[in-house]
């Protein structure tokens, strides 16, 4: 059939190390890069160009310290054994804590850099055995943008492809760091562009030295600022009149909702001159559309400024046309897909509700399963639940015991679960709490899908060979859901369990690797008028002023769980360095609402006043905890 024939095998596969998707294959072997990626034309990098990180995208192949063989704990140690013994040792442990304390005892934990297919069956797992405790860390970075996409637009993803951005007319970058994090998507609209681009953001980076201007708001005043810039279009006039009248609603109470908004108010609230208020409405009223790029940056204050974005491209008729609207810089490679597929406790596969009787029926019909609607713990929840309501766990590529502050509260939570099944491809935090740690492939060793920050879903080929006895999740969760539950579990081909996911999500029906799930919106919005409705804007900026407004970059890539750590320092202005009585270098700690990390400082001119800034991988404690603010001192 079409799905099975389009995934025909060729040399290339989809780069591991970010969202973007670009395509690469091994270099040839006489030459110069053997060992390395070299780049091959794909829809996201059409040069067939890759970054210095995509170049490397085969580092983790043949590394020494790579999980080789499944181990079970034997007298409290982890010792080798083979692939059979294993799996009999993990379904027995995850079957008798069910039986036990019955299914929902147990948890799930799915990863953004595995596939699409390995994804959907860690949650057809899950479900079929009765929980809906299933989960992967992608909602930690974008949830709250991915909220506002659906509520406005119809679905929890972009809008705008990454293969439009050259064409794109005035690029409004938002909290994110695509010159560092998405560097091809990044070189499409700077280099291979004529775009306008404007960086939003609290500290200075890469991209800001590419950009035409860039603004840093007040922490906590994102979202009135654009709403400054809104109301400044609308008194120009300069708004999208048709495209209000005929794509979306709401307007008139949204209009009205901006009347007080004031720009030498909103000016002396955000901390941005008015003058460059203006001067931005100016430069969307003279543009041909907007495109909006925005990362870890605009969560902060619960989908406010997403929000905001949505109305500006609503009044500007910025989605539905090609170089404009909205994308999701995600990071990691499968952020999107991992969600796509069903691993959310709330959702089943395409994003539909749990409750939702048209979901269900083709659920029951193709798995022969009533799924429980009773939404499951997410995945800070089912952590802490660890040895009390949660007493068994399948983690696959996943590492819950990240956190750096408390580790024995963390190795706690894990020696207290009654089964712990790791999947996983280096030794991490976790495994070493495991009851079995199955030894599993990286992605440019397995076969699937995955889906890039565009909603693009392109197929996987194994180009490299998993070392040792490891082997792709697809084969593990096969075996471990056969043992498990019995039938449903017998595919030979990630390519069945794709068709699977077809017939059992609407976005996916249709979809032909290579294309994107979704509608393209250029006629209707996926919401069930078929309209975009603008909603009274939010015009009190929450300003928190006691300690550092925490800033949050996006999360770096890497394989496997232990390899996803970037830059750990601390990044503080000058300023607020001098008024902690702080220099370079020094070991510091980091406190927020109920958790704390320790790191070191960096003292950096290109980050505001008022804001401490921290990668995502090294602020996870902190984000999870749903910190918005934190003290620094220095550590002893
Ligand atoms: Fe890989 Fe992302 Fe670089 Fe493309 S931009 S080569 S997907 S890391």
């Amino acid at each position: 059939n079409e799905a099975t024939e389009r995934q025909e095998a060729t040399d290339a596969t989809v780069c591991p190390l970010c969202a973007v998707g670009c395509h690469l294959a091994p270099a040839d072997e006489d030459d110069a890069m053997r060992g390395r990626a070299r780049g091959v034309a794909g829809p996201a990098n059409p040069n067939g160009r890759l970054c210095a990180k995509g170049i490397n995208a085969f580092e983790s192949v043949g590394d020494e310290d790579r999980l080789t063989e499944p181990l079970v704990r034997e007298d409290g140690e982890l010792v080798p054994t083979d692939w059979a013994s294993a799996l009999d040792r993990a379904a027995a442990g995850l079957r008798d804590t069910a039986d036990a304390h019955g299914p929902d005892s147990l948890a799930f934990l799915g990863a953004p850099h595995c596939s699409n297919e390995e994804n959907y069956l860690l949650q057809k797992l899950a479900r079929t055995m009765g929980s809906n405790t299933v989960d992967n860390r992608a909602r930690l970075c974008h949830d709250n943008a991915a909220a506002a996409l659906a509520e406005r637009f119809g679905y929890p993803a972009s809008t705008l492809g990454v293969d439009e951005l050259a064409e794109s007319d005035l690029v409004l970058v938002v909290g994110a760091n695509p010159a560092v994090q998405q560097p091809v998507a990044f070189n499409a609209f700077v280099r291979g562009g004529d775009a306008d681009v404007v960086h939003v953001d609290p500290r200075a980076n890469e991209t800001t030295r590419a950009a035409d201007v860039h603004l840093a708001p007040r922490p906590g005043t994102d979202a009135l600022f654009f709403h400054a810039v809104a109301a400044e279009l609308l008194d120009a006039g300069s708004h999208d009149e048709s495209f209000v009248a005929e794509r979306t609603t709401g307007f008139e109470a949204y209009r009205e909702s901006l009347a007080d908004v004031d720009a030498v108010q909103a000016a002396a609230a955000t901390d941005v001159p008015v003058d460059d208020v203006r001067d931005l409405a100016e430069r969307i009223a003279a543009a041909d559309g907007v495109a909006i790029i925005a990362g870890t940056g605009v969560e902060a204050d619960d989908g406010a400024t997403a929000r905001a974005l949505c109305d500006l491209l609503c009044l500007t008729g910025s989605v539905g046309r090609r170089g404009a609207g909205f994308a999701l810089f995600r990071g990691l490679n499968n952020e999107q897909g991992a969600t796509d597929v069903g691993c959310r406790p709330d959702e089943l596969p395409g994003h539909a509700d749990l409750d939702d009787p048209a979901a269900r029926a083709r659920i029951a019909d193709v798995w022969d399963v009533e799924v429980s609607e009773e939404p499951g713990l997410n995945e800070k929840e089912a952590l802490a639940a660890f040895g009390e309501s949660i007493r068994g766990a399948l983690v696959v590529g996943e590492n819950p015991a990240i956190s750096k502050r408390d580790a024995d509260w963390t190795a706690e939570r894990l020696d207290a679960l009654d089964s712990l099944v790791v999947l996983d491809v280096y030794e991490t935090e976790t495994t070493a709490h495991a009851d079995v740690v199955l030894p599993a492939a990286v992605g440019v060793e397995k076969s699937g899908t995955v889906t890039n920050l565009d909603r693009r879903v392109q197929a996987l080929t194994a180009v490299a060979d998993p070392p040792g006895d490891a082997r792709p999740d697809f084969e593990t969760l096969c075996d471990l859901g056969t043992r498990l539950v019995g039938d449903g579990f017998d595919y030979d081909d990630p390519r069945e369990v794709f068709d699977e996911l077809r017939a059992v999500s609407p976005v996916h029906a249709d979809v032909t690797v290579g294309e994107r799930w979704g509608d393209d919106y250029r006629d209707r919005f996926a919401t069930p008028d078929g309209r975009a409705a603008f909603e009274p804007a939010e015009t009190d900026a929450e300003v928190d002023d006691e300690g550092l407004a925490l800033v949050v970059g996006s999360r770096a890539g890497g394989f496997g769980a232990a390899d996803t750590t970037a830059d750990d320092l601390l990044h503080l202005n000058p300023a607020d360095a001098d008024a902690l009585g702080l220099v370079e270098s020094d070991a510091v700690v980091v406190r927020g609402d109920g958790d704390s990390i320790e790191t070191s400082l960096t003292v950096e001119d290109g980050v505001r006043e008022g804001v401490a800034y921290l990668h995502a991988d090294v602020a996870d404690p902190l984000v999870r905890a749903g910190t918005a603010s934190v003290e620094v001192e220095k550590r002893t």
